[in-house]
């Protein structure tokens, strides 16, 4: 029979010793007593931490740790309370419990790991626990996790606003365009909205190392950055400009549909998305139908033409060619009475500044988009957030991780 001092060893809490055992093989339960080794006697004021030799008084807590092997694992631990003079009385400060839920730290470290694979759902079967418990658990992981790391200086921000539903509406997203991942989540789109974003998350001098912001042609944004950063280069990007090339499609469909009717408009049915995909993104089939569709309607294939057209604006880098472009790209729409693009064009000159900005600044491309596409993928997997900050750390880790995967990688 294995010793109180050979369970000792194998739970191995620094500090800590088994003093008791109980296991119910039927029930697959192994149950630990533990309490302080000898030598450590010093108690830490979880508050502050000043360290007491006298304690207040010592209870009895269980907490869940890592199975061993297919038994499942309590661990009943003495905890002291001191009487501090800063903080009253006071619970100890225990590695192994970072928080008052009754689970050890690498029992919760597991379930987050677990967390970042698969859905809360299913990492609560898998553990036997309450999918709520398994997302708290979750949030104090991505928490201590975003506590113990070191961000880099804010130079170029990507400003992006995201639909979460018909409850919680619009948040605007900030992010970190070098390390691809989002920073803030806001309530809303205002121009109030992003202020927030400076007032509470960046210091003047932090401010002022701004060089960059990739954003929506969008009034309130615009008027917030100038208003608190200055200096900073507003980059009208292709992701966002072409977001309202295709609302102008979607105008144009809509309003083909409506025109004409009948048989032919269950041909047009159905034909969204594929009129939002750009044409290399699409299969022989989706091609195939896509061209069926067009011959059926010319004005559809223009007003899609048009948009392949525009995306193309970015691939030049000097200014006076993307002005070129731009130019002859305004001009083909004349006679077209296409009067969705044309408003779009409308707003292009309005800010052509911010277009042309981005030859001037070097920005990493589709960066705003590949987050924006994270954390939709988050969304649809967890079933809604209510947690604004979980989500956001959620889609921190996923950055992070994403890129050290990609570091592996290149280095194997
Ligand atoms: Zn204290």
């Amino acid at each position: 029979m294995p010793t109180d001092n050979d369970f000792t060893r194998i739970l191995n809490w620094p500090g800590y010793r088994v003093y008791r055992h109980q296991i119910d093989e039927r029930g697959k339960k192994l149950e630990l007593w533990v309490r302080r080794k000898r030598g450590n006697r010093r108690i830490e004021c979880s508050g502050c931490g000043r360290k007491f030799r006298e304690f207040h008084d010592v209870s009895e807590r269980a907490v869940r740790d890592l199975p061993w092997s297919a038994f499942q694992t309590t661990v009943y631990i003495e905890i002291y309370r001191v009487k501090c003079p800063e903080c009253g009385v006071k619970r100890e400060k225990v590695l192994q419990l970072p928080s008052k839920a009754p689970f050890s730290k690498r029992f919760e470290e597991a379930v987050g790991e677990a967390c970042e694979s698969a859905s809360a759902r299913q990492v609560a079967r898998r553990f036997d626990l309450p999918a709520s418990t398994v997302r708290a658990m979750d949030l104090r992981y991505l928490e201590r996790w975003a506590a113990g790391r070191r961000k880099p200086a804010l130079r170029q921000m990507g400003i992006d606003e995201l639909y979460l539903g018909k409850k919680q509406k619009f948040v605007t997203v900030v992010s970190d365009l070098e390390s691809q991942e989002p920073l803030w989540f806001g309530e809303e789109r205002k121009k109030e909205t992003l202020d927030e974003f400076f007032r509470t998350q960046l210091s003047r001098k932090q401010r002022g190392r701004i060089e960059a912001a990739c954003l929506d042609m969008w009034q309130p944004y615009r008027l917030s950055l100038e208003s608190q950063v200055p200096g900073c280069r507003l980059v009208y990007d292709k992701f966002h400009v072409l977001q309202h090339a295709n609302a102008a499609i979607d105008e144009v469909r809509r309003a083909e549909f409506f025109r004409q009717g009948g048989r032919k408009r269950e041909l047009v049915k159905g034909k969204r998305w594929l009129l939002l995909s750009r044409w290399v993104n699409l299969n022989t089939e989706k091609k195939r139908q896509l061209n069926q569709l067009f011959r059926l309607n010319r004005r559809v294939m223009k007003a899609y033409l048009l948009k392949e057209s525009l995306s193309r604006l970015w691939e030049y880098r000097y200014e006076g060619a993307m002005l070129r472009y731009l130019q002859s790209w305004i001009d083909q729409l004349r006679w077209q009475r296409l009067k969705p693009f044309e408003k779009l064009a409308g707003m292009l000159l309005h800010h052509l500044e911010g277009i042309l900005n981005y030859c001037r600044t070097r920005i990493a491309m589709g960066v705003v988009e590949a987050i924006n596409g994270n954390i939709k993928s988050l969304l649809r997997r967890g079933r809604g957030y209510k947690n604004l900050r979980y989500l956001l750390l959620k889609a921190q880790r996923m950055a992070v991780t994403r890129t050290e995967f990609v570091t592996i990688r290149k280095a194997a």
